[in-house]
């Protein structure tokens, strides 16, 4: 067990490897390769397609952003869908929110949903709130027939633009998702590393700008993905895209002035976005 190691090569050129000590379960379901090891650094995590999706040392830097920043965005989020996000935690962030009265959490590959409620039942714990419907089902064709309106928040969890993924990313599922919204609805993507997948970046803030009136990216700390620095990309149907009312929630890593700061672009992050500017 000693010599027992996983490496994520999902990232041309850069490799990440944990030491593992002990592999709790793999499935091949019908859209991914599920894994689930016990690691010494970052205790359980959850591997999908050969790609970390989260552990459960580091889980909340992300799933505090990609909820609480677009829900402070939105002046009152009441109904919210989340597209992925099968291990539970971006749901269980935003249960968190007293103003909300309803969450779609739709996800495609409903073993994630399982493997999340045996292995990491601190992130699934918000799964059971009864405003919560879980939904199996692609999050592109869901959006796409939903009724026009029906979301004041949509939050995109997804894997990597691979398989399922790959139309999550693009323009056109962004427009449904502007259609899906109320006049005053916000969008919300993880959009991977400004530093390693900075043309996805790219493309997911040129993409949003298409359709969305306002766009900005947030950063945030990431360490078990590659290069432990993430962004989400926050598009508004006609809000600024800042913190349009007050924090109500305070986790291990999101607060006040971390909602402040966050559409407060480094410079090396508008370099990047210039780089692509359309
Ligand atoms: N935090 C993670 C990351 O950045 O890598 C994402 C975690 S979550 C486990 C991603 C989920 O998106 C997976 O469970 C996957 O099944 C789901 N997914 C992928 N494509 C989807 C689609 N088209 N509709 C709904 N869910 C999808």
């Amino acid at each position: 067990m000693v010599g027992m190691w996983f490496t994520e090569d999902q990232t041309q050129h850069l490799l990440i490897s944990v030491r593992i000590t002990d592999i709790l379960h793999t499935e091949k379901t019908p859209y991914q390769q599920l894994v689930v090891v016990d690691t010494v650094e970052f205790g359980k995590m959850l591997v999908l397609d050969g790609a970390i999706q989260c552990t459960e040392k580091d889980e909340f830097f992300y799933h505090e952003m990609i909820a609480h920043v677009p829900m402070h965005v939105h002046p009152n989020p009441k109904r919210v869908c989340v597209i992925g996000g099968g291990d539970g935690g971006t749901v269980r962030e935003v249960v968190k929110h007293p103003l909300v009265t309803e969450v779609k959490h739709v996800e495609i590959d409903g073993a994630v949903i399982e493997a999340a409620k045996k292995y990491f039942p601190t992130l699934s714990s918000g799964l059971a709130d009864p405003r919560v419907e879980i939904v199996i089902a692609d999050g592109i064709e869901y959006i796409k027939n939903a009724e026009a309106g029906s979301f004041d928040v949509i939050i995109i969890d997804s894997t990597d633009p691979v398989g399922p993924a790959v139309g999550l990313f693009s323009a056109e599922f962004y427009g449904y998702c502007h259609r899906a919204l109320t006049d005053d609805g916000v969008i919300c993507a993880q959009t991977e590393s400004p530093l390693f997948e900075k043309d996805l970046l790219i493309k997911c803030w040129n993409n949003m700008k298409v359709h969305f009136s306002n766009v900005g990216v947030a950063l945030g700390f990431a360490p078990s993905y590659p290069g432990g620095l993430w962004t989400y990309t926050v598009g508004s149907k006609q809000l600024p895209v800042q913190k349009n009312r007050e924090v109500q929630i305070e986790g291990r890593y999101f607060k006040n002035s971390i909602m402040e700061a966050a559409f407060d672009t480094p410079q090396f992050l508008q370099e990047v976005l210039a780089s692509g500017q359309k």
